[in-house]
């Protein structure tokens, strides 16, 4: 990883939700707009090279902040900065086309994110037309090259493939291929292999780590799966009903976690020795993004939580080693 300014900085990101009050509320103009707090102030930065993991269950926000950094979704409030710009600042539709081209996403499910009816080619000669319409007579070149780099080898097998003649892995590459084919810097990955064959996983996850060490290019990979993220990530940062619990380095997050949730989290992560570690079991359930508990969020389901948890919420702060973490015990 290189030591060079942030490609992308979220600051205090939130993304909320308005809920539809009742025909008669509404009408009358009765009670509070309520909302669904998906994401909650939220700050992290992704370098060049960098692959920063951010994890947590389901519904506790990551996708969502994925695709609000991409500006996919508008933001709430908070600032996404890309090299140094805020994104809310430019005007210019031309600055907005460069972001748009520099910053690409690569979804969960490659079913439903290529059409049926084009060949690979044409997949992944679409974004290219669209992104880079001046350069017609490097777009053949630059669909095989994003083939290859995506490991559709020989591509002249795959060009007139359509997706139906295609396994999940292969389906998925190509989905790859149409992100990387404009060449961007920074790219998010959304559950990319939780829908495959866990057999072909690791080849597609080893993808990511060669884009980010040969292309430098910086990734902001999404999973609920912290063991897929051992193998990829330099950074980890741990979700936990709209708000970053633990940030740092991989090794140190994975290896001695120390908020009480990234601990349960951890621990319930499959690991290759069996008995290596203890399950720490979570009470209840993840409370509804509406109601956020008073405090600490995570109170209602910690195992050490003490009076101050009910009433003051924790900020990160330096825990152990380059980490922060928001507990009131750490730190
Ligand atoms: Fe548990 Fe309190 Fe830490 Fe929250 S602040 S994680 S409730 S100990």
């Amino acid at each position: 990883m290189s030591d060079a300014p942030a490609i992308i900085e979220v600051r205090n990101l939130r993304k909320w939700y308005p809920v539809r009050k009742g025909f008669f509320a509404s009408v009358l103009g009765l009670g509070e707009t309520r909302h669904v707090k998906a994401v909650d102030d939220v700050s992290f930065s992704v370098r060049p090279g960098e692959v920063l993991g951010l994890a947590g269950e389901s519904g506790c926000g990551k996708s969502t902040t994925g695709m609000t950094v991409l500006k996919l979704h508008v933001p709430s409030a908070g600032a996404i900065l890309f090299d140094g710009v805020d994104l809310a600042s430019i005007r210019s539709r031309a600055r907005l086309k460069h972001f748009r081209r520099a910053a690409q996403i690569v979804f969960q499910n490659p079913y439903e994110s290529l059409n049926p009816r084009f060949t690979v080619f044409q997949s992944v000669l679409e974004p290219i037309r669209i992104q880079r319409p001046d350069e017609r007579a490097r777009h053949d070149a630059m669909v095989r090259l994003a083939l290859e780099r995506a490991g559709l080898i020989p591509v002249e097998s795959f060009l007139h493939r359509y997706p139906h003649e295609m396994s999940g892995g292969q389906l998925q590459r190509v989905a790859i291929a149409r992100a990387i084919a404009v060449e961007p810097r920074f790219l998010v990955a959304d559950e990319p292999v939780s829908m495959l064959d866990v057999s072909v996983r690791a080849g597609i996850l080893n993808l990511f780590r060669k884009f980010a060490a040969e292309l430098d290019m910086g990734i902001l990979y999404i999973s609920h799966d912290l063991s897929t993220m051992r193998h990829i990530c330099s950074r980890i940062a741990i979700m936990y009903l709209g708000r970053i619990v633990e940030i740092g380095p991989a090794a140190q997050i994975l290896g001695d976690p120390r908020h009480p949730y990234a601990q349960a989290l951890i621990a319930a992560a499959p690991v290759m020795r069996r008995g290596a570690r203890q399950r720490i079991h979570l009470e209840g359930a993840v409370p509804n993004p509406i109601d956020i508990p008073a405090g600490c969020r995570f109170n209602p389901r910690c195992g050490k939580v003490m009076a101050e948890c009910r009433t003051v919420e924790p900020v990160l702060r330096p825990a152990m080693g380059e980490r922060q973490a928001a507990c009131h015990l750490v730190g």
